[in-house]
């Protein structure tokens, strides 16, 4: 992308927002995709305004409002404008306005930390080949040589990967995710949550597990599985920005009593389960060898399936399929980047939809992606559908960007995907000044963002009311040097690969 990292180092703590103070973004369109003032409501010259992380007002600017503001706090507003944070209003001059859509900050629902540094890596193969071929490999690496790595980083290499992914989520204007943090990644989830933190967005760590089909040493019994999520839970429970689930990696790799008692702790702890879920031919096959079932009707029938359960991929999704997940509630994230790349397939979203059951638009890891540009997800989704079925009214612009804010932080229970009063302020201003942008009108500002959009037109992104990047300056991640070390990793890993190769056992590559 266009990103340029001319200053990595964080901003110096006088370019930072004083939590305590009020501060204001104003744009020139607003999307704030709230219920409360109807998801479609488009406002021409936009604000909004938040103190400690927290939305005090959102709407449409005008001279009164910066009348009543100034007399309201005086010098104490903060007005974020192009250079930085002005303090001192005194006048509507003051109110600078962005150039762009003021919006909330995209929620992905189904994400791999542990995937940046293998971008690009054995492209052109199926999923299970790319798993036990790199995935595997990549994971397996970082673990058996982690005190070697960290001598030779000064840190560990997994949080190297997961600050990486945390660059990438803020390149696109992701403030919210949920990762899923299978194989080797298991067992570092505390690293994540210290990327987490340390970058400023929110996250729900999916922790992941397997006992069956898999590389045996990573095989787990129900008992180590609930453990690693109590210690988890223990370490992290009092975080602000992090939480933690069970992630059982697939209904393939997870037998019945494993996925009973991890659904037992997510009912228990009152979390949501995630899980991969009919994704490619050979499982489903298999499925329907040992069982006579889908892995949906399997789920179902080992009472897995409810409105907490939610489901990565769906790609190969029968009529019985369909009527489980509309009765039980279960949610599906679709991952259109991840599931053509890997040919494995696109689920039916539209018939998904007019069932009713909740479905959510991400990337996938960036490994299989090969980026996290969640604008282009949202595209390819309606884009595949309104060719596939012949029909351009499918899926439109508004509806698949409701599908990477609002309806993506409903299914993970967030507060975040809508600018509303009292919600967190996580925010993004996309700029619709670049040549692909102009024109922007406000009548054609949704669909922009979906058809004309390259990705890279974040220019500010806010999370719980700190700039987290604006420009290319990050505040919160030294960006030059994660990507240094990203590169090390890289090298590193590929001269391993060379001399070990793949690492059997991803199932239904047996
Ligand atoms: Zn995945």
């Amino acid at each position: 992308m266009a990103l340029s990292v001319r200053d990595a180092r964080p901003a110096r703590q006088d370019e930072a927002l004083a939590p305590r103070l009020p501060a204001l973004v104003r744009a020139r369109y607003l999307l704030p995709l709230a219920d409360t003032v109807g998801r479609s409501t488009r406002i021409a010259d936009g604000y909004a305004l938040w103190r400690e992380g927290k939305l005090l007002e959102v709407g449409a600017f005008d001279p009164t409002v910066a009348e009543r503001l100034i007399a309201s706090f005086g010098t104490q507003l903060q007005v974020l404008t192009d250079r930085g944070v002005h303090r001192g209003v005194a006048e509507l001059s003051d109110f600078f306005q962005h150039p762009g859509v003021l919006m909330p900050g995209f929620v992905k629902c189904h994400g791999h930390d542990h995937e940046p540094p293998i971008i690009g890596i054995c492209k052109d193969m199926p999923l299970t080949r790319w798993l036990d071929g790199v995935i595997n490999p990549f994971t397996g690496f970082l673990h058996d040589h982690r005190d070697a790595l960290i001598e030779r980083l000064g840190r560990s290499p997994q949080l190297v990967s997961y600050l990486k992914a945390r660059v990438d989520d803020l390149c696109y204007g992701i403030t919210t995710s949920m990762v899923h943090h299978c194989n080797f990644a298991k067992y570092f989830g505390d690293d994540l949550a210290l990327a987490a933190e340390t970058a400023g967005t929110q996250m729900i760590i999916a922790v992941g597990g397997q006992d069956r089909h898999y590389v045996e040493r990573l095989l787990d019994t129900p008992h180590q599985a609930t453990a690693r999520l109590d210690g988890y839970l223990a370490r992290h429970g009092d975080s602000a920005l992090v939480r933690f689930i069970p992630g059982p990696d697939q209904f393939f790799s997870n037998g019945p009593e494993m996925l009973k008692e991890l659904k037992a702790w997510a009912r228990g702890h009152g979390t949501l389960l995630h899980c991969h879920s009919s994704e490619e031919k050979g499982t489903t096959a298999w499925f329907r060898r040992t069982y006579g079932q889908t892995p949906v009707e399997y789920a179902h029938s080992i009472g897995v399936l409810d409105r907490d359960t939610v489901v990565a991929h769906q790609v190969h999704c029968t009529e019985r399929d369909l009527e489980i997940l509309a009765e039980t509630g279960v949610s599906v994230v679709h991952n259109p980047l991840a599931n053509t790349i890997l040919g494995s397939g696109m689920p039916p979203i539209p018939e998904m939809l007019r069932r009713g059951i909740p479905v959510a638009i991400s990337t996938d890891g960036s490994g299989s992606a090969d980026n996290q540009n969640i604008l282009a997800a949202a595209r390819l989704a309606s884009q595949y559908q309104k060719a596939l079925h012949s029909d351009a009214e499918l899926l439109p612009a508004q509806q698949v960007l409701e599908m990477i804010t609002v309806d993506a932080a409903k299914m993970l229970r967030m507060d975040a995907g809508s600018l509303a009063v009292g919600m967190r302020a996580d925010l993004i201003v996309v700029d619709v000044t670049r040549p692909n942008m102009v024109p922007t009108r406000l009548g054609s500002v949704v669909e922009n963002l979906i058809w004309a959009s390259d990705g890279s037109e974040v220019e500010l992104v806010v999370g719980g009311g700190r700039i987290l990047r604006q420009g290319d300056v990050f505040h919160t991640l030294d960006v030059k040097q994660i990507l240094q070390d990203v590169d090390v990793l890289s090298e590193s890993f590929e001269r391993h690969l060379a001399q070990a190769g793949a690492m059997q056992g991803t199932g239904a590559n047996r």
